[in-house]
């Protein structure tokens, strides 16, 4: 067999064997197999895309080539083990809420979970904003505290999909990344290696993901399900808004302080329009689990069921014995409201300077570009630029006043918290552009706010 003749069929439209396929994945991955050859074959797949065959040939290649988990042994009768995974996005924090929610409901959760790179935040640094935790426990390590407590929440393994970070890269350095079935084929080849039974997969839409519309969301959403069903793991992809950012604050340490307050909320506060986009994801993709995972049939009863966990703070503490599990720091603080002390976990949140910024004009906040926000996180120092760049969790950004909210001149519409002041000159630059003001009609504004959070389930 030739790589020469495999891209050639490529080039010509013609579908790939599954030897084929094997043939350049492995010769890739071992170095047999030059860049400029595998570039050749990606930029075909990206213009002549893959048939339904050839999508799962080289979804399960790439999940074979490294290790694959086995869950087998750690999986509780009659129960599923369920994965999630979301398309990333900015103020993303669903991952830290939904996990501990869900095994609070008997769920048994084992996820691993990438950095960040460029614009989007990734839930192994908002992990690491917490002082102590130890994101790199070892396959085994983490199996045994699936058993003990039912929960593990751990960074991208290096020993599994070895060919997905190799082929990431090239596509990074040929502009093959935005292909549907090439992204498709790196996540689920991740979700097939990691074991689970069934996958749950929110795909993001908007300025602030991948996917910039409902077409192409919808798009993505139906190759991951059907990737997934082919090779024999029920998939389910719910897509979400990420037009603004979702939830109030974007920057590591500050998202773990909204993962905080919102699994301590009471039945009041769950109801207030400040919690509702971070609410109705949380919520519908938490019940999605919970039934995949044989816990609960009914969408409409789970709901109900995850709203008490957390209003009886079953879900927070299934969050501190997560955090405590993995080597986190936690102090006990005597919580006035509900007069008893609590734990919490100890953050790096140390800023020296926090500014606010006000609204030029009367109107309504007509958009918050969600890229551009999480750009400026990046200029602030709370995002990486390279892969090596250390990051400064501490700073970020509070929305004081989001998408269809009113605002007046001089009103505070968010807060800026920072560390450097050259950085947050940078970082203004791209806060200027990203909120748009106008006077626009009462109705008009009523619509913009009220827009559904959850677009569309598929699967
Ligand atoms: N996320 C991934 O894991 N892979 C892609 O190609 C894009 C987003």
């Amino acid at each position: 067999m030739r790589m020469y003749d495999i891209i050639e069929k490529k080039r010509d439209k013609l579908e790939l064997t599954k030897d084929e396929i094997n043939f350049f994945v492995r010769g890739y991955c071992n170095g047999e197999i030059p860049d400029y050859q595998a570039s050749a074959l990606l930029m075909a797949i990206y213009l002549n895309k893959l048939t339904k065959n050839e999508l799962l040939y080289l979804t399960e290649a790439m999940a074979k080539f490294a290790k694959i988990v086995d869950l087998s042994n750690i999986k509780t009768p009659g129960k599923y083990i369920v994965d999630k995974h979301s398309t990333g996005g900015v103020g993303d924090k669903v991952t830290l809420i939904v996990l501990p929610i869900v095994a609070a409901l008997g769920v048994d959760v084992f996820k691993m979970s990438g950095r960040g790179l460029g614009f989007t935040g990734g839930t192994a640094d908002k992990l690491e904003a917490i002082k102590g935790y130890n994101i790199n426990l070892s396959l085994e390590q983490a199996c045994h505290q699936i058993q003990d407590i039912g929960e593990c929440l751990i960074s991208q393994s290096p020993e599994i999909a070895i060919a997905d970070k190799k082929l990431y890269a090239l596509r990074d350095t040929t502009a093959t990344v935005e292909s549907i079935d090439l992204i498709a084929s790196s996540i689920m080849s991740k979700k097939l290696a990691l074991g689970a039974d069934k996958i749950l997969i929110d795909v993001t839409v908007g300025s602030g993901a991948f996917m910039k519309n409902l077409e192409d969301a919808r798009k993505l959403a139906n190759t991951l399900v059907e990737i997934g069903n082919m090779a024999g793991r029920e998939t389910k992809a719910i897509i979400t808004d990420m037009d603004q950012p979702l939830g109030r604050c974007v920057g590591n340490a500050l998202e773990v302080k909204e993962v905080i307050s919102f699994l301590l909320s009471d039945e009041t506060t769950l109801k207030s329009d400040e919690l509702k986009d971070l609410k109705d994801v949380v919520f519908e993709i938490a019940a999605y689990m919970v039934k995949m995972a044989g816990c609960g049939d009914d969408i409409a009863e789970n709901k109900i069921r995850i709203e008490k966990v957390i209003t009886s703070r079953k879900a927070y503490d299934k969050f501190i014995e997560l955090i405590k599990a993995q080597g986190g720091h936690i102090y006990e603080v005597y919580m006035d409201w509900i007069g008893m002390n609590l734990d919490m976990p100890v953050l790096k949140d140390n800023v020296r300077y926090m500014k606010e910024i006000h609204a030029q004009k009367d109107g309504y906040i007509v958009s918050i570009d969600s890229k551009k926000v999480g750009e400026a996180l990046v200029c602030l120092g709370g995002g990486r630029q390279t892969k090596d760049d250390l990051i400064d969790y501490a700073v970020g950004f509070e929305f004081v006043k989001k998408v269809g909210e009113r605002v007046y001149e001089g009103e505070t519409i968010l807060k800026v918290l920072y560390n450097d002041k050259e950085k947050f000159n940078l970082a203004f630059d791209y806060l200027e552009d990203a909120i748009y003001i106008d006077n626009i009609e009462d109705t008009l504004a009523l619509t913009l706010k009220k827009k559904p959070h959850v677009l569309d389930i598929i699967g």
